[in-house]
């Protein structure tokens, strides 16, 4: 290439961008073959495993001035291939086990393409035409999916419903934040709806709502493993992040549906209205899904909406053997489930289902150049605006994989989950925290001997040894992804067996079907190597501890 090439801002040079293909040779044509033929090869090629500290690669991102000249596509290809790509996180890696996003099947990647070049936008059916259709086509079945147990002539009620310009069967969305916010959205609007000469809270707003009501308060009651979303969405919502009411868990992470009970009778008692209740099916930190059944008895018995967030444990009801450890979730009013997390979609699929079609009518809004009443505009309904076709892609997982194929992903991922367990219940230098009741599960490190001495130990000297072992976690999990091969995550765990101290775990997320058992020992294996290479820089008293021991 002459070296003197400059690009230049001219009409031509526009007109080329939006109509000419890059050469063959090119490097943006190299990298959509190499993506296309073998991503998993591309992202191991160029993606440095170890890890560069995030001030440096900011370095590479200091310009405040956008540039004035444009650059040539080459160029530019070439330079986010060595300061991004090389510098992002290998998400799809089976030894990746501690996100919740795993590999996705090839056939979406010249799907995705597709979708962009369409550039259909769901706010409207002007700018989506069949994509509307096939978006309510995807709710719908997710919705049979979750709701279809409930009633005898299924065909029938779909075929009324699911592309009823009236009703919704439920709403499309990025993901589960807005799932959420959406389904709290409802909840709030229902509850403070239009009485006697008040308008409702859609109109008038929270302030003349309460005191329409009577409230002193308007709260969520969730479990103390609620996911931060709906911290955010009481924010929105404008009822306060402390009006997120938490109630304890048990020994298995799930809510103590006595202190649901009781919490909920305060509540009342000190003029609260209570606006939803969340039951949560896989929690974020441990996987555990909460009792649904007896919280949609407390739900039904006081009359209040109930909100399941499923966002990540949602994908479970498509395997038959597994969905029992959801029921109840066909009584939820709403529920939330992300495509992008045990779905295998990309990122930016969340879904919000509605058990009553007619729940939307509080939320509706309308417009006279779109949204037009009566319309079947997506838009009327759903919080955001302009959104990508991205339930496209959903449909496509659904019938390339069917029920039965998601059902032998959903299976192996627990199966896979129970094995590791099993490896680490019977290795003497780890100790299993939260056994997965889902594909989720979390453990520590904590060798023999330590243990040995722990069983010795008071309560007082236990918990300066928890307090070592959480910095020695920290250290491991710190360390493994800094060398790139393989990642888990980690979090913070009151478990009761150590009487509410807080303990600091790694946290794994089995859901990618290409990790196998030899990985996971390896990644057993490369624990212990980190614990021990790192002997000299542990906290001396753990060391003196052992050496006691
Ligand atoms: C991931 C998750 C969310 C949030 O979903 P996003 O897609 O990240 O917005 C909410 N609740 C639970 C239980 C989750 O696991």
């Amino acid at each position: 290439m002459p070296d003197k090439r400059i690009a230049a801002a001219t009409e031509e040079n526009l007109y080329r961008i939006f109509t000419i293909p890059e050469e063959p040779d090119s490097t943006l044509s190299r990298i959509e073959q190499e993506v296309s033929q073998n991503l998993d090869g591309f992202l191991r090629d160029h993606i440095v495993a170890v890890e560069k500290p995030l001030s440096e690669i900011e370095k590479d991102f200091l310009d405040s001035a956008m540039p004035e000249e444009p650059q040539f596509v080459s160029d530019i290809a070439d330079e986010l291939l060595h300061k991004l790509v090389a510098q992002s996180v290998h998400t799809s890696s089976p030894s990746f086990i501690g996100h919740m996003t795993s590999a996705l099947p090839y056939f979406l990647l010249p799907l995705s393409k597709l979708m962009v070049g369409l550039n259909q936008n769901l706010v409207k059916i002007e700018t989506s035409k069949a994509f509307t259709p096939l978006e309510r086509q995807v709710i719908g079945m997710l919705h049979r999916i979750a709701y279809g147990s409930t009633r005898e002539n299924n065909d029938g009620y779909y075929e009324h419903y699911m592309h009823s310009a009236n009703n919704s069967l439920g709403a499309f969305c990025s993901g589960g934040t807005v799932a959420n916010i959406s389904a709290l959205w409802i909840a709030r609007n229902t509850m403070l709806g239009p009485n006697g000469n008040f308008k409702g809270v859609a109109k008038e707003g929270l302030y003349r709502a309460m005191l329409h009501y009577g409230y002193d308060r308007v709260v969520v009651l969730v479990s103390e493993r609620g996911h931060y979303s709906l911290s955010k969405s009481a924010d929105i919502l404008g009822i306060g992040r402390q009006d997120i009411v938490t109630v304890p868990t048990d020994d298995d992470n799930k809510i103590r549906i006595d202190l649901l009970a009781q919490t909920i009778t305060e509540l009342k008692q000190q003029n609260a209205g209570i606006m939803a209740i969340v039951g949560i099916a896989g929690t974020t930190e441990t996987g555990s899904v909460d009792p649904l059944t007896a919280m949609a008895d407390l739900a039904e018995l006081h009359k209040i909406h109930f909100h399941v967030d499923a966002a990540w444990g949602g994908a479970t009801l498509l395997s038959e053997n597994q969905r029992p450890k959801l029921a109840g979730i066909e009584r939820a009013d709403s529920i939330t489930i992300d495509a992008h997390k045990q779905m295998y979609v990309p990122m930016g699929a969340g879904m919000v289902l509605f058990k009553d079609p007619h729940s939307t009518d509080v939320i509706e809004h309308h417009a006279e150049y779109i949204l037009r009443k009566g319309s079947k505009d997506l838009g009327s309904h759903t919080l955001e605006g302009s959104r990508p076709g991205m339930s496209m892609l959903v449909y496509a997982c659904l019938k390339v994989m069917g029920r039965k194929g998601y059902q032998m992903l959903i299976d192996r991922s627990i199966n896979t989950a129970n094995y590791f367990a099993e490896l680490i219940r019977e290795d003497d230098d780890f100790e299993l925290i939260t056994a997965p009741e889902l594909c989720l599960l979390t453990y520590r490190y904590v060798p023999k001997v330590v243990k040995d001495f722990m069983a010795t130990c008071s309560t007082d000297e236990k918990i300066i040894i928890n307090d070592l072992l959480n910095d020695l976690t920290r250290f491991i999990q710190k360390k493994q992804r800094e060398s790139g091969k393989s990642f888990v995550s980690r979090t913070r765990l009151t478990p009761k067996m150590y009487g509410g101290q807080t303990i600091t775990v790694f946290r794994t997320v089995l859901a990618n079907p290409l990790t196998t058992h030899d990985i996971l020992k390896d990644i057993l294996q490369e624990q212990r190597e980190i614990a021990k290479e790192s002997w000299r820089s542990l906290p001396a008293i753990l060391k003196k501890v052992v050496q006691q021991g």
